[in-house]
């Protein structure tokens, strides 16, 4: 059975490309222009995943999120023009799990798509072998290269939330209030500070991370290839 994607967007030129592109590649594909259309029909029948556009007629992109959560953990991916890096930040806070900002390539959205449907299918925490880098979480214990690795407790606990998060962004803020604590908000310098220090670590060359890549302006994905 093909994987159903809900898509709301109120360009239908750009619906209408989106539409093509996923049912060339076997997805089943469900259109609305409006907001709250979509969260009436997402109340009722079920869906893999949603594309959601900010800029709708109805209601902003950002409220039909934050109207989502309350109820659902499908995966999100916001596609969006006016992406600035607030706007960015407020959507993965609000629960969204990726962006694409317009115009992008048809390759960088499907490559989006399979790990946003990848991360619903299988929310686990298994693969802890990230080629350089394994974790053995039993025993808290991290090997680079084959060599054992002291992180602090800190360190340990941003690469795990990395490693479950694997492909996702992580705002500066659900860094710091998983790891640290609800009363650490507003303080992405220690998040900066912590993750410089495990690169040093664990990167075979921390200027260029291979692993613990920066999205600049929003915070922090685990890329593993
Ligand atoms: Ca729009």
């Amino acid at each position: 059975m093909s994987e159903r994607i809900l898509i709301i967007e109120d360009n239908l030129a750009m619906q209408s490309f989106l539409t093509t592109l996923l049912k060339n590649y076997g997805y089943e594909v469900i259109c609305f222009e409006q907001g709250l259309q979509a969260l009436q029909y997402l109340t009722e029948q079920s869906v893999d995943l949603i594309l959601l556009d900010l800029g709708l007629t109805d209601i902003d992109g950002q409220q039909v999120l934050v109207n989502l959560r309350r109820w659902s953990e499908l995966p999100v991916i916001i596609i969006s023009a006016r992406f600035s890096d607030d706007e960015k930040v407020q959507a993965l806070d609000n629960g969204a799990n990726d962006y694409v900002t317009k115009p992008f390539s048809a390759a960088e959205l499907m490559a989006r798509v399979r790990v946003a449907l990848r991360q619903n299918t299988a929310i686990q925490v298994n693969n802890f072998d990230l080629g350089r880098i394994k974790v053995d979480p039993v025993a808290r214990l991290v090997y680079c290269a084959g060599d054992e690795v002291h992180l602090t407790k800190i360190e340990y606990n941003i690469l795990l939330l990395l490693i479950k998060n694997q492909d996702k962004v992580l705002t500066h803020n659900q860094i710091l209030e998983s790891v640290w604590g609800k009363n650490y908000i507003d303080r992405p310098e220690y998040v900066r500070v912590h993750v410089g220090q495990l690169r040093q670590k664990l990167e075979q060359n921390p200027a260029a991370p291979q692993y613990i890549k920066t999205e600049p302006g929003v915070g922090y994905r685990l890329v593993f290839e």
